[in-house]
């Protein structure tokens, strides 16, 4: 509330626009939370600066400041309809916004730039594919198609039949909302007659009703990283919805959803499983073939290995995503007890059972007593 716009940006009243980008740009760049991590005061700064340019690189938006001061455009305050203040429709802007359109698609101006740049705007688009376990982990690719909102061919989004720039309203003179007296505030309520836009068009486009936008069926090549853990949201920039204003298009965010798979449950990176070895080998030791999320693998029980032992194959888990790291595979080996036995297995084992002193089990069922 009540900030200096002007003194936030460092430029006089009179500052002429080139001026206020270059200042903005300056001051974007020192202030971005990707040159600043963990900063929040710097964070705070950067959506501050970038709300300044946002308002005073807008002529109609500057001359509101310039009257009304930043009260007008209080996100959620003034700026939402109905509720008083100067309506410019939209509210405001994401600052990553802000920054991505006076700096251009970022391409790495800040490596992980675009992670922080999530945005969400009225143009954006969700959706959700889902995906198994294996296929998290190799990585993969999906087609999504999808109908989305274009400007209009024919009228090139002006929604006028003719082509021409719609008129300003003439109920708000294009300001989108109108003015009245409360006390001693100056309120402003949603235009009735052009809803907020500010503009009418007067021969409406046959092709979009008027509205500058058709609605075309799309589809998007999503690529799924390997290692992608289920809840990821990728973002497809310019997938989204177009603008028929100023031909911008929203984002589309997909969500990945990985099946649960019954033979490995996954913590992150790293994978939980369980195998069932003889009894033998959990005694005398030995080697039994897991499967793995690759494969198979090799566990090397070593001899005297209790029934639950848990054992770590290291990088034989998930992989990280962008990195060239696997978390571990986690085996807990079970004993696995013999539900048939030949009269001569039946016999060498009891023999075995009177030489380790338990000669009562016989009559009752070795295994039935001691494993139950
Ligand atoms: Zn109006
Ligand atoms: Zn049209």
């Amino acid at each position: 509330m009540g900030s200096d716009y002007y003194g936030l940006l460092g430029v006089e009243r009179n500052v002429s626009k080139e001026e206020l980008k270059k200042a903005y740009r300056k001051q974007a760049v020192k202030y971005h939370p990707d040159k600043n991590p963990g900063d929040k005061n710097a964070e705070e700064k950067f959506k501050e600066i970038s709300q300044a340019y946002e308002v005073l690189s807008d002529d109609k938006k500057r001359a509101a400041y310039d009257q009304y001061g930043s009260a007008a455009f209080q996100p959620g305050g003034g700026a939402s309809p109905g509720s008083g203040g100067v309506n410019f429709g939209n509210g405001f802007r994401n600052q990553y916004d802000v920054f991505r359109e006076v700096f251009g698609d970022l391409g790495g101006l800040f490596g992980g730039a675009a992670e922080a740049g999530q945005t969400r705007t009225d143009y954006d688009l969700r959706g959700a594919v889902e995906i198994s376990l294996g296929e998290a982990f190799t990585g993969t690719e999906r087609t999504v198609r999808y109908r989305r909102r274009v400007p209009c061919k024919k009228c090139k989004g002006t929604g006028s039949a003719d082509g021409s720039r719609p008129k300003a309203c003439s109920a708000c003179g294009g300001q989108g909302s109108v003015f009245f007296n409360r006390g001693f505030f100056q309120m402003s309520q949603t235009c009735q007659k052009c809803h907020g836009s500010g503009t009418m068009v007067t021969n409406p486009c046959g092709e979009c009703d008027g509205t500058g936008a058709t609605t075309v069926s799309h589809s998007v090549r999503v690529k799924i990283p390997a290692g992608v853990e289920d809840g990821t949201h990728l973002r497809s920039s310019g997938e989204g919805n177009g603008d028929p204003r100023n031909g911008r298009f929203g984002d589309l965010y997909i969500a990945v959803h990985v099946q649960e798979e019954r033979n490995f449950q996954r913590q992150g990176a790293h994978l939980h499983s369980a195998v069932s070895a003889p009894f033998t080998i959990l005694t005398l030791g030995g080697e039994i073939e897991v499967p793995t999320i690759d494969g198979s693998g090799i566990l090397k029980i070593p001899a005297g290995t209790q029934s639950g032992t848990t054992f770590r194959l290291r990088g034989k888990g998930m992989p990280v995503v962008g990195r060239n790291q696997r978390g571990d595979h986690f085996i807990q080996a079970h004993v696995e007890v013999p539900e048939k036995l030949t009269k001569v297995q039946r016999e060498k084992l009891e023999t075995f059972a009177e030489s380790m002193g338990q000669k009562s089990v016989k009559k009752v069922g070795f295994f039935h007593r001691i494993f139950q």
